[in-house]
């Protein structure tokens, strides 16, 4: 199965891609993920792409699309795949449909912006393995410490207040109008992020076909 995870930055798509991705056992591809080890270490894009997500503004599409491109190319994504933060404008989701990639459902997580806000100030990542944390809704066994690596949690540098509103502007003007494009290929399927996230993660199984 081909899952595509769509949702403003702070809804929950990162969290409720990760629990679809161990329910169905296929890869979780997170650009977002991608583009901050780039930009961790060092590499030509991955510079480029720091600048822009820092200001909370998109990468270039040639950058990610051709990310993408060889990243759905590994051995591991034959049996399916999520994309998590991928499309991001109109112009990905074509080149996607270009490539011939059979999607097979689009789940929106939608959370208001409002919610969002107050939420997304307790969001801690891992600097090591990039795994997500939220300091109330799904903490760490020890404060700060990755389950998963051992390293450090931290708060993302594009989760400070003033990015993260440009953040949401940006969703709203270049991804938003995906909701349209995949509601017209009767793919869309929106699953409203409730207060609990096991209760969201219910939602989003039962989306899938995962009961
Ligand atoms: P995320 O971890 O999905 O919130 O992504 C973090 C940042 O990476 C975004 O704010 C963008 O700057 C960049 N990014 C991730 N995926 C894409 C994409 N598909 N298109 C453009 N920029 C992206």
């Amino acid at each position: 199965m081909n899952l595509i995870f769509l949702g403003a930055p702070g809804a929950g798509k990162g969290t409720q891609a990760e629990v679809v991705s161990e329910a169905l056992n296929i890869p979780q591809i997170s650009t977002g993920n991608i583009l901050r080890e780039a930009a961790k270490n060092g590499t030509e894009y991955g510079l480029k792409a720091k600048a822009a997500m820092d200001a909370g503004a998109l990468v270039s599409d040639d950058i990610v699309i051709g990310i993408l491109k060889e990243r759905i190319a590994e051995d591991d994504c034959k049996e399916g795949f999520i994309l998590d933060g991928f499309p991001r404008t109109v112009p990905q989701a074509e080149a996607l449909d270009a490539m011939g990639i059979k999607i097979d459902k689009v789940i929106e997580i939608n959370v208001a912006d409002e919610t969002i806000k107050q939420r997304v100030s307790g969001r801690r990542v891992c600097q090591g393995c990039g795994a997500s944390y939220h300091i109330e809704y799904k903490p760490s066994k020890t404060e700060g410490v990755c389950d998963k690596c051992g390293d450090k949690t931290v708060i993302r540098k594009d989760d400070q207040p003033e990015v993260v509103l440009e953040r949401l502007a940006t969703y709203h003007e270049k991804t938003a109008p995906l909701k349209d494009y995949y509601e017209k290929q009767g793919k869309l399927v929106t699953v409203e992020g409730q207060e609990e996230v096991a209760e969201t993660s219910r939602l989003t199984l039962a989306a899938v076909g995962v009961e």
